[in-house]
């Protein structure tokens, strides 16, 4: 795969300066030259929910305004998409555009897609997944491209260019594969697979103003003035690593990525261009404690063991902050394990069957639930 990461500064979301910026971005990668008229192109965003741009939790609109004027100036037809983690209908599609600022790429040229057909696609290739579902407005396209945005991330430490792919599953069909993929090695190699099957054009991060803290979805948003581009989302998921300062064998997608020689293990071995002095590690607050997010495989059924034991007990896990806790039930309704009952007016997790997937801490609307760290992992000392 290409290792070029191409990476340039970008101090806001002013137009104009978003703008100048993608064009230097591209640049390196050889523009949009690709790009001809007629062409349908796809930009799959992150719209994981309804959020307002200043939240920081979804692509930022401005980015999605310049790219769409670029493509539409090329004679392409562009359609904006994603699958949130809710229901995959057209009237939550239409409140997530209008509240994440969507309809400011709508008058640059771009159709909203709010086509909910889904289809099923078989992949031989699959490491994992050799059948899943996927939302069908992807498959008319002629070329994709993935604009993600740079948050932390409850289950795999991280989201960026890969894991930003899990969209591509409908809506609820989501859960269905956090039950089959519990394990973060699965998840991870289900995730590479979506990507290897998709095969994105290009993949594009926001990290203008990036999450950290309790992320995806309620973190806190923190400034870190950069756009990277790619056509290897796993070697622009290094970068994004090593920017928050996150060891990538501490996150699942790209460990399993160095393993499968999608990306190198380091930097190092990447091929930067733009204004690579700009790629410096940047104190990010972490969803937990770094080092209980490390994912440990190591081979054979006694290493297997092994792994399983250190990640039942060091592994985080969802806690909730009682005081934020509206009980709504929205987290009961979501779990996949049906691990959640609420109880005087409280989330209770049963942690016997939680499978650990943070889905109710990446859709709790009032932020009560929290990647914590385990009672072991604090006793000793992994603080
Ligand atoms: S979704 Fe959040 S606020 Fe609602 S019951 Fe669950 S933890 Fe409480
Ligand atoms: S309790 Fe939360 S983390 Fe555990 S299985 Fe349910 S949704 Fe996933």
């Amino acid at each position: 795969m290409n290792q070029t990461v191409s990476v340039i500064r970008c101090a806001d979301y002013e137009i104009s300066n978003v703008q100048q910026a993608v064009c230097q971005l591209l640049a390196p990668l050889g523009g949009l030259s690709w790009v001809r008229p007629g062409m349908r192109i796809a930009l799959k965003a992150n719209l994981v929910g309804a959020y307002r741009p200043q939240a920081a939790a979804t692509t930022h609109p401005a980015l999605l305004c310049v790219l769409t004027k670029m493509l539409v100036s090329r004679g392409a037809q562009v359609v904006i998409g994603d699958s949130p983690g809710g229901l995959f209908h057209p009237a939550a599609l239409e409140h997530i555009y209008e509240t994440t600022g969507m309809r400011q790429a709508e008058s640059a040229g771009a159709s909203l897609n709010l086509d909910v057909s889904q289809k099923i696609v078989h992949f031989d290739g699959a490491a994992a997944a050799k059948q899943f579902c996927v939302t069908a407005y992807l498959m008319q396209a002629d070329a994709v491209i993935n604009v993600c945005k740079l948050k932390t991330h409850g289950m795999m430490g991280m989201t960026a260019g890969a894991k930003n792919l899990f969209g591509i599953i409908p809506g609820t069909e989501k859960l269905q594969h956090h039950f089959r993929y519990a394990q973060p090695e699965a998840f991870a190699d289900m995730i590479l697979d979506l990507n290897a099957w998709l095969n994105p054009r290009l993949t594009i991060c926001d990290a203008i103003v990036s999450m950290e803290g309790n992320g995806p979805t309620k973190g806190t948003p923190k400034h870190t003035g950069l756009l990277l581009a790619s056509e290897n989302p796993h070697a622009l998921d290094l970068c994004c690593a090593h920017l928050m300062d996150l060891p990538p064998q501490q996150i699942p997608t790209l460990q399993r990525a160095v393993k499968r020689a999608l990306t190198p293990a380091q930097i190092s071995g990447l091929t930067l261009a733009g204004e690579p002095d700009a790629l410096t590690p940047q104190p990010f607050v972490h969803v937990a404690d770094k080092s209980s997010l490390q994912f440990r495989g190591h081979g054979g059924l006694a290493g297997q063991i092994t792994g399983a034991l250190a990640q039942r007990v060091f592994r985080t896990v969802p806690a909730l902050a009682p005081a934020l806790c509206t009980g709504c039930g929205h987290c009961a309704a979501i779990c996949p394990a049906k691990a959640i009952t609420i109880c005087g007016g409280l989330a209770r997790i049963n942690r016997r069957v939680c499978i650990r997937c943070f889905c109710c801490q990446e859709f709790c609307p009032a932020g009560a639930m929290q990647a914590h760290k385990t009672l072991v992992s604090k006793a000793l000392g992994r603080l």
